[in-house]
């Protein structure tokens, strides 16, 4: 098992060390990492492992079985042999990207639930542009007009988002019904990593996210596409203010 350090609240860590439990040509096992492995509809994090001998470039992370594969781009010099201690550089501009898209997420997830009613059935975030589907939904113009101008106004409060664990009995009984997939998380795993945006949303994730909603910019909505009946597509890219 892969300890999966960035959780709850090192999500602003993207320098370190670990230990390599396993290495090939094609990428690195450690016993603990930063890296975002890819998941819950956002990318993984890229970056570089450095060892004594040798240095890679990750181009893709990723879980397998419990373990976090770093995919090497490319290699230079011999894999790190199991015990080997590595540098870790997480390429923190990508990572703060990706945060900043993925708390903005929540943030129209939550407003959408609260004025139309709409669950958040899907998302997939990237670090230039975002999409969310939503069900029930069928929205106009002027919908798109408010849901823009309701979530810049929440982020101009700026509210702080805080991470951290919470028993799970706890989660289940707090969180807003429609605000998380909770019957899709197995019953086993226990405590909840959980992310609340003060006195807004909470909501169960294990997702990367910024400390204050302000440094997330400004969200404009670019495109809006029906999936099917009740089905609604909404694409945001994010503007610095
Ligand atoms: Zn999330």
């Amino acid at each position: 098992m892969t300890e999966l350090r960035y959780l709850p609240d090192a999500d602003d860590v993207t320098t370190f060390t670990a230990t390599v439990t396993e290495a090939t040509q094609e990428y690195v096992v450690l016993e603990g990492t930063y890296f975002y492995p890819e998941g819950g509809g956002q990318p993984a994090d890229r970056g570089t492992l450095e060892w004594d001998g040798g240095r890679a470039t990750v181009g893709n992370v990723r879980k397998d079985h419990g373990e976090v594969r770093h995919d090497l781009e490319s290699l230079e010099g011999e894999p790190p042999e199991p015990g080997t201690t590595v540098e870790g550089t997480i390429d923190a501009e990508r990572r703060r990207d990706l945060s900043r898209m993925h708390t903005a997420q929540h943030v129209v997830s939550r407003l959408v639930l609260e004025e139309f009613g709409a669950t958040t059935a899907g998302n997939q975030i990237h670090v230039d542009r975002s999409r969310i589907d939503f069900e029930p939904a069928d929205f106009d113009g002027d919908d798109l007009e408010r849901i823009q101008r309701l979530s810049n106004e929440a982020i101009e409060r700026d509210y702080a988002v805080t991470k951290a664990d919470r028993p799970r009995d706890a989660v289940e009984a707090a969180v807003d019904e429609g605000r998380s997939l909770l019957e899709m998380i197995p019953d086993h795993v226990d405590p909840l990593r959980v992310v609340d945006i003060e006195d807004f949303d909470m909501c169960p994730c294990g997702g990367t996210h910024v400390d204050r909603l302000g440094e997330i910019g400004r969200i404009e909505i670019t495109d809006r596409t029906s999936k099917g009946e009740n089905v609604e597509r909404l694409e945001f890219e994010l503007r610095d203010s």
